[in-house]
């Protein structure tokens, strides 16, 4: 199919994807249980996305290559890469899935989407649209099913070329030594342990509503949560304040209620992580200023699972402090001078996401830039945009999502050399 007729079908996506808003909004919200502004949000972004790559899918441009001797062409030409195995999670279904389906097919590969055992509904409802849209049957292919054995089975496919996989760091080490065996391309998008870091000289009320968000927003269950917060020692005891006191007035309950903050834990077994991290903080000495419990909001919601907005102050030891909670819990920890603040956003094993607070345009252009994370936002929570490209450093993977440069992730380079000398090239001389 040429990539004008894929663009337009993209286009039709999107264009169906916005006419069906509320009700692929509401069916996200009772799949998972994220807050309905949070899948409201979600939406635009999604349709954003197939708007951005219908514009790519025309654009993939091979190159006119200077010739490497006079008597040559040579220019290279993108292909698809081939068939696409799409494995999404549990925490942003359709988001994710959107990231990968809309710069494969732009491509012009073939996609097979596994989403999360636990959220399927809105890939299939995702299906449905592409057919509707126009894509040929087949091109488009939702897998459903609650056995680890299906990513697994995937991944091994001798038929599949290109696996493009967001999930936990784990489950990518287990993906790209599979994928190794039949040298499958791999994108990885994995998990994160993201600081906010705060310096003295940051606007502490900007500071203080943009980490709030950064921690708590869909409950914390965020590959790029900045769950890590570095405070100068300066602000540490006003942001602080300020920060456990508005924690505390968040709205943890319904996710159906337009006003709610923070919905539900997706999953028993992440509530039962989040439950076991709070203890193990507890037991090595993190103090408790917000949070800690799980939350009770009653009502139609008595028999879900909640936990409180959580904060604590934590040493860069803890391992509240250190490993991926994917849960609302935020730990503070004091640094003392710009040195220290990088040494310590650096100090682990992910590199996926930072926020940079400061009003000194040279010192947060000097952190962003010494800071080893696929992402720095400066002075603002938000920084996943269609055309921003996103993805990790370290152990948060590798490959890019969301970027112009993600078409070439999906795409094999051809070169194509001609000759157009006079003479037949004889190098044998018989
Ligand atoms: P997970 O790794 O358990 O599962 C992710 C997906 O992989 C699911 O669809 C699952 O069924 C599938 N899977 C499981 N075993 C597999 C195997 N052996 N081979 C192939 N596929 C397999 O992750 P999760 O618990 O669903 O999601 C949470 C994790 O995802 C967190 O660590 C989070 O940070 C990460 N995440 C990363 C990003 C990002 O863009 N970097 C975005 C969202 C979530």
């Amino acid at each position: 199919m040429p990539a004008s007729r894929r663009a337009k079908i993209l286009y039709k996506i999107a264009q169906l994807i916005g006419e069906r808003a509320d009700e692929l909004i509401l069916t996200e919200v009772r799949d998972n249980g994220k807050t309905i502004a949070t899948a409201k949000g979600e939406l635009g972004a999604i349709v954003d996305c197939f708007e951005f790559y219908a514009g790519a899918a025309t654009k993939n441009y091979g190159a006119t290559l200077p010739p490497p001797i006079a008597t040559y062409l040579a220019s290279t030409v993108r292909e698809p890469a081939g068939v696409v195995a799409a494995i999404v999670p549990w925490n942003f279904p359709l988001l994710l899935a959107s990231w990968k389906v809309a710069p494969a097919l732009a491509a012009g590969c073939t996609v097979v989407l596994k989403p999360a055992p636990s959220t399927p509904l809105t890939a299939l409802a995702l299906g449905r649209i592409a057919l509707e849209a126009g894509l040929p049957e087949g091109v488009l292919n939702v897998l459903t099913g609650s056995t680890r054995e299906l990513g697994q089975a995937l991944v091994e496919h001798p038929l599949v070329d290109k696996v493009a996989f967001t999930g936990s760091t784990a489950t990518g080490k287990i993906v790209a030594a599979t994928a190794a065996k039949t040298i499958k391309r791999v994108t990885l998008e994995l998990g994160g342990k993201s600081p906010s870091v705060v310096f003295d000289d940051a606007d502490v009320d900007a500071a203080v509503a943009g980490a709030l968000y950064g921690i708590y927003y869909n409950a914390g269950q965020t590959c790029e949560a900045r769950s890590r917060i570095l405070l100068h020692a300066a602000i540490y005891d006003r942001f602080v304040e300020s920060f456990v006191d508005k924690a505390r007035q968040l709205r943890v309950g319904d996710p159906e209620d337009p006003l709610t903050h923070v919905g539900a834990i997706s999953l028993p077994e992440q509530f039962e992580k989040i439950r076991s991290y709070c203890e193990i903080a507890s037991n090595e000495g993190a103090r408790a200023l917000a949070g800690g419990s799980a939350a009770h909001p009653g009502g139609a919601n008595a028999g879900g699972t909640f936990w409180e907005a959580t904060a604590y102050e934590a040493e860069v030891g803890h391992r509240v402090a250190r490993e991926e909670i994917f849960g609302p819990v935020a730990a503070f920890v004091r640094f003392k001078d710009e040195a220290e603040a990088i040494a310590m956003a650096n100090d682990s094993e992910y590199g996926l996401s930072a926020s940079v607070w400061s009003t000194n345009v040279g010192r947060a252009n000097r952190v962003a830039r010494a800071i080893r994370a696929g992402t720095v936002a400066i002075n603002t929570p938000y920084a996943v945009f269609p055309g921003v490209p996103f993805g990790g450093y370290k152990q948060s993977g590798y490959g890019r999502e969301l970027g112009m440069e993600t078409m070439a992730l999906y795409s094999e380079t051809k070169s194509v050399l001609t000759y157009i000398g006079e003479k037949p090239i004889n190098p044998f001389g018989l």
